[in-house]
This record gives C-alpha cells, sequence and structure tokens, in this order.
C-alpha cells in the first residue's frame, strides 16, 4: 500500500470508528427510555398482581368469617378468634406482612399485631369504605401514622369488605404484602424481556450502521465521481483547465523550490473544425481522444496534460534544458497519420510555450503568455512559438480585440458602410460595397484592417460574415424604390468558404431578408480561394447556382493561375486598387489594367476597377474598357442613411454628373 493510500485507509478507520460510536448514542438512550418503560409496567403488574392477591383473600378468607354486620359494631369474640387464626397462619408463612380491619369510618377494629388503633384515619381507608381499592407500593411503616421501624418493600392495599346475605359494605381490609416474591415473579418475566430488548437493540445497531455505513460509502464514491468529473474532460478523460491550473501551480511551487525551471505550453490544433465539419463530430472526437492518448503515452510524471475544450491542450513540462524538443515530438506525434473511420487523417498543431521562472510565475499569467505565443504560432504557421517580450511583431492589445470583437457583434459595435460601384457606360450606381466597421467604445472607429486580420484567424470569422450577410441584405431590403435593382457586395473570408454548410447558410440569409438572390455578389480575395480550391469552387459553385455573383477582389495581387480562373465559377474580377490608383502615372499598371480588363472580357466575366481617386485615374481605366469603377472618387464607404441621401443627390441629374468626360463631375459629392 502507498503513503498515500495507507493514509486514506487509516482516516477510512477513523470514520468508521467515529460513525459506530455516534450511532451508539441514540441505541442506548432508546434501550434506557424502553428499559424504564418496562420498570414502569413491571411496577404496575406488581401492583396489580398484589390486588388480585388481596382480592383473593378477602373474598375466600376474611368475608366468609364475618356475620354481615358493618365492621362499627365490635367484632364477635368468634370472629376475631378466627381471624387470629387466619392472620397467624398468613403472616407465619410470610404471604402476609400485616393485616387489619377497619369500619367504615375508617377506625381499625382488628389488627394482626394490634397496632394502628389510635391512629389517625388515613384518606386510602376512606376512599376504600366508599367502594374503591386503592393499591400502592410502598415500605413496611412508611406510613407517617406507622410508628414501628421502616422495613422492605410492600404492597400497601385497602379495599372495601362484603358480608351478610344480601353483601353489603361492611368494612375495610388494609393489607401490607411483601413485594419481594411478587417482584421476583414480574422480574422473572422482565429479565427475559430485558434479554430480548439488548438483542433487539443490538441487532438494530448493527443493521443502522450497516446502513448508514453502505450510504456512506455511496456517498462517498458518488463524491469522488463528481469530483473527478469536475476535474476531468469528459472525452478525452484527461484533465480540464481547473485541474490543470492546479496540477500547474504545484508544479511551479515544487520547482521554484529546487530552483528548476518549468515548461507551459499551448497546444491547438489546425484547421481541426474543418475536420468536425467535414467528417461529423463523431470522427473528430475519435482524433481528439487519439491524440490525447498519444499525448499522455509520451509525456513522464510529473509532467502534466490536459485538454482545455475544443481542440486545445495544456501541457506542463518540469526542468527541460531545451523544452522544444519534447514540444517538437509532442507536434510530431499529433501529425502522424491517425485512421479516423477508416480515413488517414494528419493535423497540424500551432504550440506556444513560457519557461518559468524567466517569462513569470504566476500561472494565470503565464497561460496568457503562452496563448498570445500559440496565436502568434497560428499566424506566422511557425509552429512553436516562445512567448518574447522583446519581438514587437505580435501584440497582446490586437489580441484582448479579438476577445472583445466576440461582444462587439452580440452588442451591436459593428456597423456597415457602403461604397458605391459605378457603371462606366451607363453612368449610374448598379451596386454598393458594404465594408464593415467597429465603433469600439474606448478606441473610436476602427476599419476592418484593424481587426479583420486576427478575426480571420479564428472562427469568430464564421459569426462576423453572418451578421454583415444579414445586416447588409436587410439593408438592401429595406432600400426600395427607386433602388429595387441595386445589388450589395459582401466581402467573405478563406476560412468562410472552407465551412461545409456556408453556401446554404447564405441562400438562407437571402431568403430571409427576402431578396433575390441575382442582388448579391459575394467577394473572395485570390488568396481566399487558393487556400483550398477544391472546397473554395465547390462552395463557390453552390452559391452560383442560387443566383449569387461572384467577384474575385484584390485581383493581380495574388497568384491565381489562369487556367484556375477559367475553371471558377465567377462573375467578376476587381483589379487590386494599387495597379489602379496611379494607373495614369505608371505606365507599367496601366498595361497590367488594360490585361486583366481584356482578360476578363475574354472569360465574359464584369471586370471593376477599385481605388479611382481621381479623374485623370479615371480617364485611363476608362479607356481600358473596365466596366465598374469604385473609388474616393465618387464616393468614400458611408452609412446607410448617407448612401441613401447620396443616391438621391446623384440620380436627381445621374447623366450629366456622370458623363465622360468627367470633368464636369462634382467633387463636392465626395
Ligand atoms: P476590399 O474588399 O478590397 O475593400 C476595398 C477597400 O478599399 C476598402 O477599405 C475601401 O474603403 C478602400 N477604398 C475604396 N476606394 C478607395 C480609394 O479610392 N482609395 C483608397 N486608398 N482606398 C479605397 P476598407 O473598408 O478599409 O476595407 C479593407 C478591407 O477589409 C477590404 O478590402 C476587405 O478585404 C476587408 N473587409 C471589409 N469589410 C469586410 C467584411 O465585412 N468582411 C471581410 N471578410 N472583410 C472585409
Ligand atoms: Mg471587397
Ligand atoms: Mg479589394
Amino acid at each position: 500500500m502507498s503513503p498515500a493510500n495507507g493514509a486514506l485507509h487509516q482516516s477510512a478507520i477513523r470514520q468508521l470508528v467515529a460513525l459506530g460510536a455516534v450511532m451508539l448514542v441514540p441505541i442506548i438512550l432508546l434501550g434506557f427510555v424502553l428499559a424504564g418503560s418496562y420498570r414502569g409496567e413491571a411496577n404496575q403488574r406488581g401492583l396489580a398482581q398484589g390486588r388480585s392477591e388481596a382480592l383473593l383473600m378477602a373474598r375466600s378468607a376474611i368475608q366468609p368469617l364475618l356475620d354481615g354486620r358493618p365492621l362499627s359494631q365490635q367484632l364477635t369474640p368468634l370472629e376475631l378468634a378466627r381471624l387470629h387464626n387466619l392472620t397467624n397462619a398468613v403472616v407465619t408463612n410470610g404471604s402476609v406482612r400485616r393485616l387489619r380491619l377497619r369500619s367504615l369510618d375508617g377506625a381499625v377494629v382488628f389488627s394482626d399485631d394490634g397496632s394502628g388503633f389510635r391512629q389517625k384515619v388515613e384518606d386510602e381507608a376512606l376512599a376504600a369504605a366508599r367502594g374503591q381499592t386503592v393499591a400502592r407500593l410502598t415500605r413496611f411503616n412508611s406510613d407517617v401514622v406507622d410508628k414501628g421501624r421502616v422495613g422492605s418493600q410492600v404492597v400497601e392495599i385497602y379495599m372495601p369488605l362484603y358480608a351478610g346475605a344480601h353483601r353489603g359494605r361492611v368494612g375495610v381490609l388494609e393489607l401490607y404484602l411483601p413485594y419481594t416474591p411478587i417482584r421476583n415473579d414480574v422480574n422473572a418475566g422482565l429479565g427475559l424481556l430485558y434479554r430480548n430488548l439488548a438483542i433487539g437493540l443490538a441487532l438494530l445497531y448493527v443493521a443502522l450502521f450497516g446502513i448508514s455505513y453502505w450510504v456512506g460509502r455511496r456517498l462517498r464514491r458518488q463524491v469522488k465521481i463528481n469530483t473527478y468529473q469536475a476535474e476531468h474532460d469528459a472525452l478525452t478523460d484527461l484533465p480540464n483547465r481547473t485541474l490543470f491550473h492546479r496540477q500547474a501551480k504545484s508544479e511551479l511551487l515544487r520547482a521554484t523550490k529546487r530552483g528548476e525551471s518549468t515548461t507551459i505550453a499551448i497546444i491547438d490544433l489546425d484547421r481541426f473544425k474543418e475536420i468536425n465539419d467535414t467528417l461529423g463530430h463523431q470522427s473528430g472526437d475519435r482524433l481528439l481522444t487519439e491524440l490525447g492518448r498519444r499525448l499522455a503515452a509520451h509525456l513522464r510524471a510529473p509532467d502534466s496534460l490536459a485538454r482545455f475544450g475544443g481542440d486545445e491542450f495544456g501541457v506542463v513540462l518540469s526542468d527541460l534544458s531545451d523544452p522544444e524538443v519534447v514540444l517538437r515530438r509532442l507536434r510530431e506525434l499529433i501529425h502522424t497519420e491517425i485512421e479516423v473511420s477508416g480515413l488517414p487523417l494528419s493535423v497540424e498543431a500551432s504550440i506556444g510555450y513560457v519557461v518559468a521562472p524567466d517569462d513569470g510565475t504566476d500561472v494565470d499569467e503565464l497561460l496568457q503568455l503562452a496563448d498570445v505565443a500559440m496565436y502568434v504560432a497560428k499566424n506566422d504557421r511557425s509552429g512553436i512559438v516562445r512567448y518574447d517580450r522583446s519581438q514587437n511583431h505580435y501584440d497582446a492589445a490586437k489580441l484582448t480585440l479579438v476577445t472583445e470583437l466576440r461582444q462587439a457583434i452580440a452588442s451591436g459595435q459593428l456597423v456597415l458602410h457602403y461604397q458605391p460601384k459605378v457603371d462606366i457606360d451607363l453612368q449610374r450606381v448598379t451596386g454598393v460595397e458594404s465594408l464593415v466597421r467597429w465603433e469600439h467604445p474606448t478606441r473610436g472607429l476602427l476599419f476592418p484592417d484593424r481587426f479583420i486580420p486576427l478575426v480571420e484567424q479564428t472562427d469568430l470569422i464564421d459569426d462576423l460574415t453572418a451578421w454583415v450577410m444579414r445586416q447588409a441584405l436587410d439593408d438592401l431590403g429595406r432600400l426600395g424604390p427607386p433602388f429595387e435593382d441595386l445589388s450589395v457586395a459582401v466581402n467573405i473570408s478563406a476560412r468562410n468558404l472552407g465551412r461545409v454548410g456556408f453556401a446554404a447558410q447564405v441562400i438562407q440569409a437571402l431568403a430571409e431578408a427576402r431578396v433575390p438572390a441575382e442582388r448579391l455578389t459575394v467577394e473572395v480575395t485570390e488568396t481566399a480561394i487558393m487556400a483550398d480550391p477544391v472546397r473554395a469552387a465547390a462552395a463557390l459553385s453552390e452559391m452560383t447556382d442560387a443566383g449569387v455573383r461572384v467577384s474575385i477582389d484584390d485581383f493581380g495581387s495574388g497568384q491565381t493561375s489562369l487556367g484556375m480562373l477559367s475553371k471558377l465559377p465567377i462573375s467578376e474580377l476587381k483589379i487590386d486598387l494599387d495597379f489602379i490608383r496611379d494607373v495614369d502615372t505608371n505606365s507599367a499598371h496601366a498595361g497590367i489594367v488594360r490585361s486583366i480588363v481584356e482578360l476578363g472580357h475574354h472569360l465574359e466575366l464584369t471586370v471593376v476597377a477599385e481605388g479611382v481617386e481621381t479623374v485623370e485615374a479615371l480617364s485611363v481605366v476608362a479607356t481600358t474598357g473596365c466596366d465598374l469603377v469604385q473609388g474616393y472618387l465618387y464616393a468614400r464607404p458611408m452609412p446607410l442613411v448617407q448612401l441613401v441621401a447620396w443616391l438621391d443627390e446623384v440620380s436627381v441629374a445621374p447623366p450629366v454628373k456622370f458623363a465622360l468626360p468627367l470633368s464636369g463631375f462634382n467633387r463636392t459629392l465626395l
């Protein structure tokens, strides 16, 4: 038995003894109460027995001696002689201690020992004279009127005497019966009763002790199970964050005492949600269980491993000269192929870690820093990163933003601004692009480049896109005539495209907002498509089949292969604004723009130039045959209310204002 088990065993025995002792108290009390009531009962039975003995004597021996006259009229010598004979016999054989006869007024008329003749009349005697029988347990000569030495216990009885042909009440019999023989008689039964009581109580004690012990054991076991469950992850059976926190704390304490270092790492699986979404939760669960088992098998005591929930694990490694070697091994273990539902799967992981005491000594702070490092590893796709305060390429404040954004979506801090897209030939606004902004309570209005790239690293981008989609379609639905042909563009991220069911969500959002699919354009960057071209193409096709238009955003800045372009179900190319802004001064950019427009038209795509800031740039773009333009020249992105006012204004005299050459275009609109 280990020392810990030994201590547990001893404490269990101590608890058992305490339980036994505590339970003995009520049992003993019950024993006393019952024994007391038995004794009371025995006395009652003793008196009853004395009473019946007295009655028997009165009826069979005394009443037949009397001639029927009241005893107040002096007993005849014959009666006296007979009475003396009788009392001699019963007193001598010890069955009676004293016998007196009294008249109905209570005066003693006969006494076997000559006592009591001039005594005060007792109440009991008078009660018996009225027909009652009074019996009590007392000591011989203990009445106040008695003179002799107080003797042993007796039953003192007063009862009426009936005599004569009419059985009239003639006097009172006062009798003292020795209690010892009666008690012996009664106690003979009482002894048995006491024995049975003792056996019964002992059995009751054993039964109650057994039940309490059994119930207690079950409760203790349940408490143990509950404690275990509260500290362990149900899926992998690994410690959860709570237990991990405790383990890390005690390991840090231990290490500090010995002057050793402790490594705390956070491991996060990459793209695990996609596995979950594609293969189902069961497969995802199996993968997590297997990974947990693998990692646990590799670690040695006193290292510890925990699952924080989702696809995140925590590790505490004690005293390693180079923790990265172990972490690299853990990462390899995760990456090693696993067969789930007959499919060979392999996942990558990003690991962030800290080393105490160099990076800190507080578990909460260390975990937070390891988390920051993990995000960095994920962002940079660098695999394993140690938190480094001196490196400034990540900013904890930025990460806080991600956390805050979740709340921001729920509490309505996000707003949409809209930027018009103008058709050069038709000289009118054909659509708007929705661009999200965050009205941050302390940092003011935040532009998407401050938070979108961060959010895109997390699943929060799903919530954000869903919100933008709903809001943009709602706003569009509300615009009403004369803008019923206006379309809206929504930017979506690579992560959205990789999500199973994303296209269906978009189609459902259209249905809920009662907006025809043709009025929605989704803008996807080349990079987003290239992250997983096959899945992106599938998701885009599902949307285009429903009527949604797809636009390739920032075209020219990525590396879409031309072959790929012809296969994708797209309707629009948006030339990256870097080529447009200086298109009038940079002939190379002008050439690129011209080529993209030509390419787009060959593929029967609409081509948009975004970032048109000057009339000069617009002139060049117009000569390339580009279809639509978007840029500060026309309007900056603006809130819906402003957009409506702007649209009203330009629609009053659109042909003039938008007519080429645009020298007449009213810059006050900007
Ligand atoms: P984008 O989709 O390419 O949007 C065009 C960006 O160019 C917008 O920046 C717009 O304000 C800016 N822009 C428009 N005309 C001009 C111009 O003439 N000159 C210059 N210099 N800039 C111009 P914004 O609003 O800051 O958005 C930046 C990027 O953030 C967007 O680029 C888009 O990739 C992303 N974004 C915006 N809203 C969302 C959204 O709801 N979801 C996602 N996933 N991304 C979004
Ligand atoms: Mg865009
Ligand atoms: Mg763009």
